[in-house]
């Protein structure tokens, strides 16, 4: 089915409300299970699913505290103030980059219109002439693509594409200190995940306007403010490691179309009493990574655990118990009191020993 085809289907489930932008932190986190279903159809769809786990009575502690948003608006800011002066002076001075002469392009708005496609357009026009006659230097608010699950997903664009020998780069600018040349690993980590998302959309326009791939670094400079005080630091952090997560992932993610021709076909995840059997009528594969990467979390984990569903207890142990996918059901495959149907002979076996050897721990311990 083509896009537009799928375009009223996706509509009719998000309940008629426009759909939401992916940014790459929602991008990188739906690589996080690329085997959820319900995930897959959510994030094609554009739903907004802060809204819909609230509408649930399940409501995530997703999200930047204001705190941090505003702290993180100022710094970025104060960056980017005259033209990205205080960048310009990082990159020239800290990393050494001998950046002549400098244009800056915002890319937010085009011609007072905030339409993606038109921003999308002007990116293409700007990156082309660049690539073609190293024309501009730093590309505020790139708006790019990433076909998502055969979707094509709009990306949010905080960041800077850096023209530099030829070359773009990505610059993200993030509000968490530096202190003594160190990060915390775990914002590292997410940061480079999300400036892998950008790279590899960037990547894609680059081969879109016919040019090598490579013409975009795996390198990327992370901009972050400097032993608690204001002053940024720039630190180059190389996303090839991610990059290639992101890329088999997002392979392996179902085709979007396939799992909604097994839906109903009055299927929608607009507010009211018939809500929550809708969300259930989609397929979800819950683990408790699922906290930290979906706003579903909660309610999916309540299914889960309803259900005795062998993900509440680590995507390990599900992938280790195979096609079982009830704790009552290796339970009593354990102790014997269900025959396994011939393609769960070996997990049965499996199981019994594991139930023996229990026993026998416990038996010796007594
Ligand atoms: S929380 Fe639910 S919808 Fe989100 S990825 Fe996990 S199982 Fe899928």
């Amino acid at each position: 089915m083509t896009e537009t085809a799928l375009e009223p289907t996706l509509d009719r489930l998000r309940g008629g409300t426009p759909p939401r932008n992916h940014d790459a932190r929602t991008i990188a986190a739906l690589t996080a299970n690329p085997g959820c279903a319900r995930r897959g159809v959510m994030d094609a769809a554009g739903v907004d699913k802060d809204f819909l786990a609230r509408e649930l009575g399940f409501p995530s502690p997703f999200g930047q505290s204001q705190f941090a948003i505003t702290r993180g608006n100022a710094f970025e800011a104060q960056v980017k103030a005259d033209g990205c002066a205080e960048l310009l002076t990082l990159l020239r001075d800290t990393l050494g980059l001998d950046v002549p002469e400098v244009a800056y392009d915002d890319l937010e708005v085009v011609a007072g219109h905030e339409g993606r496609e038109l921003r999308h357009g002007r990116t293409r026009r700007l990156l082309a002439r660049a690539l073609e006659t190293g024309e501009g230097t730093l590309f505020d608010h790139p708006l790019l693509r990433l076909d998502i699950a055969g979707q094509t997903a709009y990306l949010e664009p905080d960041v800077i594409a850096f023209q530099y020998a030829g070359r773009l780069h990505v610059i993200e600018i993030k509000s968490f200190a530096v202190v003594d040349g160190q990060a915390e690993p775990e914002q590292v980590a997410a940061a480079a995940r999300q400036s892998a998302v950008y790279v590899l959309a960037l990547r894609r326009l680059v081969e879109e306007l016919g040019h090598p791939r490579e013409l975009v670094s795996h390198e990327v400079f992370l901009v972050c403010p400097e032993n608690f005080s204001n002053r940024p630091s720039a630190t180059p952090v190389d996303v090839r490691p991610q990059l290639a997560v992101l890329e088999r992932q997002l392979a392996r993610l179902t085709r979007i179309d396939r799992i909604l021709g097994e839906l109903p076909g009055d299927l929608t995840f607009a507010p009211g009493e018939a809500l929550p059997n809708s969300v259930r009528a989609v397929e979800a594969r819950y683990a408790p990574e699922c906290m930290a990467s979906c706003e579903m979390a909660f309610f999916c984990r309540d299914e889960a655990r309803a259900c005795g569903a062998t993900g509440t207890l680590g995507r390990s142990v599900r992938d280790d118990l195979g096609g079982v996918d009830s704790i009552p059901t290796a339970l009593a495959l354990a102790d014997g009191s269900l025959e396994p149907s011939d393609d769960l002979a070996e997990t049965a076996a499996q199981l019994r020993a594991a139930d023996r050897l229990r026993r026998e721990v416990l038996g010796g311990a007594a």
